[in-house]
């Protein structure tokens, strides 16, 4: 992939943050564009275990998450109705080399603040609730509600559950779906169903697999 290409992240959220630090660090030019107006201390807990804790290591961010966050002694399930403990986990010194990584229980809140942190400064375009892709030449444009609209070379959909990129693209594949009739999606070869070949149409440069993969 080519380190000129300028990159869209649409979701500043843990998915999108996390993406955006790596590419940085890699060197692309990327820009998260999210929808709120700026970050907000929701959410509750959440469980980092050791193969997140892995991965965040990697932006420099184990020792601030170590901090923000709890570790627990151990990873107990129980039965819904009764309480009877279903399993546990212990988490202890051994348990960290054998998984490689601590497990955390961190506040939302303080997770998203640390991730701030390993995205570059002024990355982030808050108020920006995309609503819309064109396809000019290479290039992909960004439209936002509020009426702004930006170029990419890439757009990577991190805008969660209800992704309007996924909307967008889906939306796509069904139109060219109802452009032939008389084939149905089961019709398709194993070839046209991959996700990575849809990727690679040339109407979108670049599309977050997860999505597809999810959708
Ligand atoms: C109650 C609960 C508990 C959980 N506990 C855990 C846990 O313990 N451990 C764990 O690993 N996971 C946990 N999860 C799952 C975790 O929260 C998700 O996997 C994760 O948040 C997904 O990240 P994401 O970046 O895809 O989406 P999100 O974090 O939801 O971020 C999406 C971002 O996109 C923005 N956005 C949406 N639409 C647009 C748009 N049109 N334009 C611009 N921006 C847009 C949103 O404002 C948001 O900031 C939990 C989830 C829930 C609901």
């Amino acid at each position: 992939m080519n380190r000129g290409n300028r990159i869209a992240v649409v979701g500043a959220g843990l998915g999108g943050l996390t993406c955006a630090a790596f590419l940085q660090r890699e060197g692309f030019a990327v820009t998260v564009y999210e929808q709120a107006p700026a970050f907000s201390r929701i959410g509750a807990g959440i469980i980092l275990s050791a193969n997140v804790m892995k991965v965040l290591r990697r932006l420099g961010i184990e020792r601030r998450l170590l901090e923000a966050g709890i570790s627990p002694d151990a990873f107990v399930s129980r039965a819904w109705d009764t309480g009877e403990a279903l399993y546990e986990i212990t988490l202890d010194a051994a348990s960290e080399v054998r998984f490689g990584g601590p497990y955390i229980n961190v506040h939302r809140g303080d997770l998203h603040a640390v991730l701030e942190t390993a995205v570059r400064p002024g990355s982030i375009a808050f108020g920006h609730s995309l609503v819309g892709l064109e396809q000019t030449g290479e290039a992909i444009q960004l439209v936002f509600e509020n009426g702004a609209r930006q170029e990419a070379d890439i757009v990577i959909g991190a805008d969660g559950i209800r992704s309007k990129v996924r909307d967008i693209l889906l939306k796509q594949i069904d139109e060219k779906q109802r452009a032939q009739p008389g084939r149905k999606v089961e019709d398709r070869t194993p070839e046209e169903r991959d996700p990575s070949r849809i990727l690679d149409a040339p109407a979108w440069n670049a599309f977050c697999q997860t999505f597809l993969r999810g959708a």
